[in-house]
């Protein structure tokens, strides 16, 4: 497989170190593939930094199901917690928010939520053996993932475990007194709870991408650090540009998250890939801390226990990828997170990153439809943290002629270019 080895050659150039790049990275070298990874930044510098850490099992569901329907009217406002939008954006994306809602109905939401829980399985598997053998074990905490409900919204809850339960996902429903005795360090604010009791979360998610990467690294992977200027053709293979050198392999996988598209468009490839940003801000810990995350349903955030404190994340943000941040959604739920668990001061500035969606919020995982050897890995939407191993995997065992570990058809990059 070594035909284009070298000093500045490679079976596979993985571009990106996100957790996407970086299972992918190494997915490959286990399969005895030389591995170049590439990426600006150190590896799990970027949205798989920033993320709240849940490796979830139960987010089959994205956001364009039938349920946003009833929830638009309230979006409309642009002053929702869990939605802000600019409307200029909406404007000029007009072609993406309308295949977004074609896709939120009954008929295209059972078919994504098989294909993602096929992702999401076999990903969670892989991470609980990754973490391991990356050494890391310490930051997994196998406590599940709480959503709740401030007000008596029973019927809510119970239509979420049905949801669940319709696909295999375990979850527990639980009042009052079972949330305080689950959680006897936060303040009454929840009336009923709903316990994913099969989802794990991490403390510190960049810190495990860097772990993967040392693990890379130790297999004999070559991970370097510089922008990618450009991808070009290569006689069968692939030249990737940086500042001060190419690289050359016979395959590229694009594993670069939300500036995914930006590469492949010189390509002739127009990626109809939106980014959702999302805000974080970390406060030191109280001195009672949260044991698991909690998704407040009706506030419209997650808070994270990590390694440094209290982690909480925003809603979603549909504006360009890189337009000036507005905190006015972390800032509204910063104090509805203070009613819920004691925490001290902020722990450095609010963190802003994209979630990068395509309009089936499906990610694209296989073969570039008109170039050989060009691999395409993103578009995980608000799960990539979960499902990066799987998504490194299936491209992995598509370059080794092999089947995925899961049915990867409903991913095909095809489906849109
Ligand atoms: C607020 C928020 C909360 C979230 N919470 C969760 C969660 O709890 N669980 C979960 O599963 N997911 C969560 N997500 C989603 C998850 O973080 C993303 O889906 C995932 O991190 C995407 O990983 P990636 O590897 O595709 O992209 P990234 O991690 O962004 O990696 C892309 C890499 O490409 C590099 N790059 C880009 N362009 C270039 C270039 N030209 N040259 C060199 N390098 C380049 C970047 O430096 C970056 O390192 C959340 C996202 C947000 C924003």
């Amino acid at each position: 497989m070594s035909d284009n080895a070298g000093s500045r050659g490679a079976d596979v150039v993985v571009l990106g170190a996100g957790m996407v790049g970086v299972s992918t990275a190494y997915a490959l070298r286990q399969r005895g593939l030389s591995v170049v990874l590439v990426d600006r930044r150190e590896p799990g510098s970027e949205t798989s930094y920033g993320n709240a850490g849940i490796l979830s099992s139960g987010s089959i569901f994205p956001l364009n199901t039938p349920a946003l329907w009833r929830k638009l009217p309230t979006y409309l406002s642009n002053r929702h917690h869990a939605l802000r939008w600019n409307p200029a954006w909406a404007l000029r994306n007009a072609d993406w928010v309308v295949r977004f809602l074609a896709n939120a109905t009954a008929a295209q939401t059972e078919p994504r939520a098989v294909a993602l829980h096929g992702l999401i399985g076999a990903s969670l598997k892989l991470h609980r053996e990754w973490i391991v053998q990356a050494g890391a074990a310490q930051r997994i905490r196998e406590t599940g993932w709480l959503k709740a409900w401030r007000s008596d919204n029973v019927a809510a809850a119970k239509a979420e475990q049905a949801a669940l339960a319709a696909h295999g996902i375990k979850s527990e429903l639980l009042d009052r007194q079972a949330i305080s005795a689950l959680e006897p360090n936060i303040l009454p604010a929840y009336s009923v709870g709903l316990l994913h009791t099969e989802t794990a979360s991490v403390d510190a998610p960049g810190e495990v991408v860097k772990a993967y990467a040392r693990m890379l690294d130790g297999d004999g992977g070559e991970i370097r650090q510089a922008e990618i200027t450009a991808i070009e053709k290569d006689g069968e293979g692939w030249r990737v540009l940086l500042p001060n050198e190419d690289v050359r392999a016979r395959h590229v996988v694009v594993a670069l998250g939300p500036w995914s598209a930006d590469l492949l468009r010189p390509l002739g490839y127009r990626v109809p890939l939106a980014t959702e940003r999302g805000y974080h801000q970390e406060f030191r810990p109280g001195a009672r801390q949260l044991l698991r995350p909690i998704n407040d349903a009706e506030g419209s955030f997650l808070m994270t226990p990590m390694e440094q404190g209290i982690r909480v994340t925003s809603g979603v943000e549909l504006t360009d990828r890189d337009a000036p941040s507005s905190l006015a959604q972390i800032d509204a739920v910063v104090p509805l997170a203070r009613g819920v668990v004691e925490f001290g001061e902020p722990v450095g500035e609010v963190w802003r990153g994209a979630r990068p969606t395509l309009p089936d919020s499906l990610p694209m995982i296989g073969p570039a439809p008109r170039h050989p050897g060009l691999w395409l890995a993103f578009g995980n939407q608000h799960i990539g943290f979960t499902t990066g191993p799987a998504t490194g995997e299936a491209i992995a065992a598509m370059i080794a002629g092999a089947p995925p570990p899961f049915d990867a058809t409903a991913f095909a990059p095809s489906r849109y270019l």
